[in-house]
């Protein structure tokens, strides 16, 4: 087969993706929908995210949030619980923001206009470029991790797909790509095409709609692309947390809204100094954190858990509370919560395993 020029042959190349996305997409609650809240939602929702742990928590979601205005209206902490478990909470607080900020400042309708929409709490030029495009069929090329990778590959460029310096490479050849006629159709069969076939590891490229173009196929060089800059080892932090009881309450503290996990609750926690022990250091924390005093410290169980840029290996122990006004040192807020009542609060995936592990 002979290879196609890919600059020459753009129509014949929009036509193939696309006949290949209308036969063979996948059936998503988000596909052939036209309400840009929707679209928003569910954009918002898949970055970093796989389709398949998306789904439940988008159908969840609108259904709490049917709209713009239920999401302003409604408080961040049931924003939050909703989201529990989705992970990278900004994504959340400023969804929830951008909300509060269309019904305030917009007249609560979803702008069409680019730089209106771009400006909007969380929204980066992929959000607005697949939601811009997707909902209003404005000419915006949108390009995620998937799309990157199928660039690379088709253009056989030395870029680094996670390197910054590279976003304007992968643009330029996005914008040249894109089908301005059917642009939201387009995006969409580019990132369907990256999470189907032409995959991170083995692409299936002898079933691919637009193999003919495709540089690195009539090379073999596939698996030597996308180029990645390398990157140093993940560190891990040694940690510990402490379950204090008050007879049948324990005390949750929330975390500042602005950092990781900002807003949701957890157990008063901290990292171990170099040569601490686990039992030292939750004395330390406790006192830091929150400044009351404790007894009968009980180790209960080890938690392991993985962010995008560390690990966390978390000793957990449970205590008795003695005496002390809780006065707090980084959380924003503080409550003595019933045991029963621990789960209705938004907590990070970190100390639901715990929870699993071992109930209060
Ligand atoms: Fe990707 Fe293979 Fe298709 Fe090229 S031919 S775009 S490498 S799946």
């Amino acid at each position: 087969m002979n290879k196609k020029n890919l600059s020459e042959s753009k129509d014949e190349f929009q036509e193939s993706l696309l006949k290949w996305f209308e036969e063979h997409q996948r059936k998503l609650p988000w596909r052939g929908v036209q309400d840009p809240y929707l679209i928003w939602v569910s954009e918002v929702m898949l970055q970093q995210t796989q389709v398949i742990k998306v789904i439940d928590y988008y159908q969840k979601f609108i259904e709490r949030f049917p709209n713009v205005q239920q999401l302003a209206a409604a408080p961040l902490q049931d924003v939050l619980k909703v989201w529990e478990g989705l992970g990278y909470y900004a994504r959340a607080r400023n969804l929830h923001k951008a909300a509060v900020t269309v019904i305030t400042e917009l007249d609560g309708e979803i702008p069409k206009e680019y730089d209106t929409f771009r400006k909007l709490s969380g929204v980066g030029d992929y959000s607005a470029a697949a939601v811009l495009s997707i909902a209003f069929d404005q000419p915006y090329a949108a390009v995620d991790g998937n799309i990157k990778r199928v660039l690379s590959r088709l253009y056989q460029l030395e870029a680094p797909v996670n390197d910054a310096s590279s976003t304007k490479v992968f643009q330029q050849h996005a914008d040249e790509l894109l089908d301005r006629q059917r642009p939201g159709l387009f995006n969409q069969a580019m990132m369907e095409l990256g999470a189907t076939i032409c995959r991170p590891q083995s692409p299936t490229c002898l079933v691919c709609p637009v193999k003919t173009y495709c540089e690195v196929f009539h090379k073999s060089s596939q698996s030597e692309y996308p180029k990645r800059r390398t990157t140093k080892a993940i560190p891990e932090h040694q940690m510990v947390a402490a379950v204090i009881y008050r007879e049948s309450k324990v005390l949750l503290i929330q975390r500042p809204l602005d950092g990781l996990l900002g807003g949701l609750w957890e157990f008063p926690n901290g990292r171990l100094t170099e040569d601490e022990t686990s039992e030292k250091g939750c004395f330390r924390i406790i006192n830091e954190t929150v400044n009351v005093s404790i007894s009968n410290l009980q180790y209960l169980t080890r938690v392991k858990h993985a962010f995008t840029h560390y690990k966390i290996v978390v000793d957990v122990f449970q205590c008795d509370y003695v005496s002390g006004e809780v006065v707090l040192d980084g959380p924003i807020d503080a409550k003595w919560v019933d045991v029963t009542e621990v789960s209705g609060y938004p907590l990070p995936r970190a100390t639901h395993k715990f929870l699993e592990q071992s109930p209060l």
